[in-house]
């Protein structure tokens, strides 16, 4: 517990649980008042929601809705300025898998993961901005992955949105820099959430295998770096991809 963000006000996607509801735990534990956008069960929200409010996020609240949907994305917005005046960091960290190999892999699948984990970020990020364009500050924080900066056998729709978010925060960093507005990836390996824990023991243990720390990481691992990027400490950092990953890139 600190005051590293002490005042700021923030916004989740996928906040509800795994890596998302860490970092909204830590956000609030650092002084942020926070709120969490989320399409899964709302009773899952509710719970985060009291937990916020117990570490001093007393106005947090939760948006039920799919990040990919345009509308939602606007309502997001509107939200965040009639209910906290304004926005000042987005974490774009809800996300979806769908493996499969590249030689039976769907359209449909291909074009799904690609709306929810890109256009997804993207639609976020271009409602949020433009609350954050009239404050001259804001810090946005992209939730990518070792297999976007590496790919990955079986995740040929995973990957390349994971890719092309870094490709969103470089052109986000580049675009709203000069109006005070930072952008920066974080790119997790292996950490243990419900997603990962979708995967067969033999998957797991190759995953583990390529970790040089080896271990899985811990969904604050990822939060303690996103509570430094939302941060003024962070203010001069944008642009940047950085691993998380117990060393897996290498
Ligand atoms: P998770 O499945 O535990 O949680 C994801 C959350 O996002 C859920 O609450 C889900 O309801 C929400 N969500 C999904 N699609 C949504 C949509 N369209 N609109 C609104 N909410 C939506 O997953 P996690 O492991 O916590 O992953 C969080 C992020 O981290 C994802 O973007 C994921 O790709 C990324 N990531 C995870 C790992 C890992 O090893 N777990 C590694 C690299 C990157």
């Amino acid at each position: 517990m600190g005051d590293l963000l002490k005042d700021k006000r923030a916004l989740i996607t996928g906040g509800s649980r795994g890596i998302g509801k860490s970092i909204a735990l830590a956000f609030a534990g650092e002084g942020a008042q926070v709120a969490i956008a989320d399409y899964g069960d709302e009773a899952v929200a509710a719970e985060t929601v009291e937990e916020l409010k117990a570490l001093g996020s007393y106005a947090a609240f939760a948006l039920k809705g799919d990040v990919s949907d345009p509308e939602f994305a606007k309502v997001a917005a509107i939200h965040m300025k009639d209910i906290f005046g304004r926005c000042d960091v987005l974490v774009n960290n809800a996300g979806i898998t769908d493996d499969g190999l590249l030689l039976r892999m769907t359209p449909e699948s291909f074009e799904r993961v690609l709306r929810i984990n890109l256009t997804g970020a993207f639609l976020m990020t271009k409602e949020i901005s433009a609350l954050m364009m009239k404050q001259k500050r804001g810090g946005i924080v992209n939730m990518s992955s070792v297999a976007g900066v590496k790919g990955n056998a079986g995740q040929a729709n995973y990957s390349s949105s994971k890719a092309g978010l870094i490709g969103l925060t470089l052109t986000t960093a580049k675009e709203l820099g000069s109006r005070g507005i930072t952008a920066n990836a974080i790119a997790p390996g292996f950490i243990d959430t419900a997603m990962t824990q979708a995967l067969n023991d033999r998957q797991r243990e190759a995953s583990i295998a390529a970790i040089p720390l080896g271990r899985p990481g811990t969904p604050e691992d990822i939060a303690n770096l996103a509570v430094f990027l939302a941060s003024d400490r962070a203010s001069y950092i944008t642009g940047q991809v950085i691993c998380v990953d117990g060393g897996m890139i290498i």
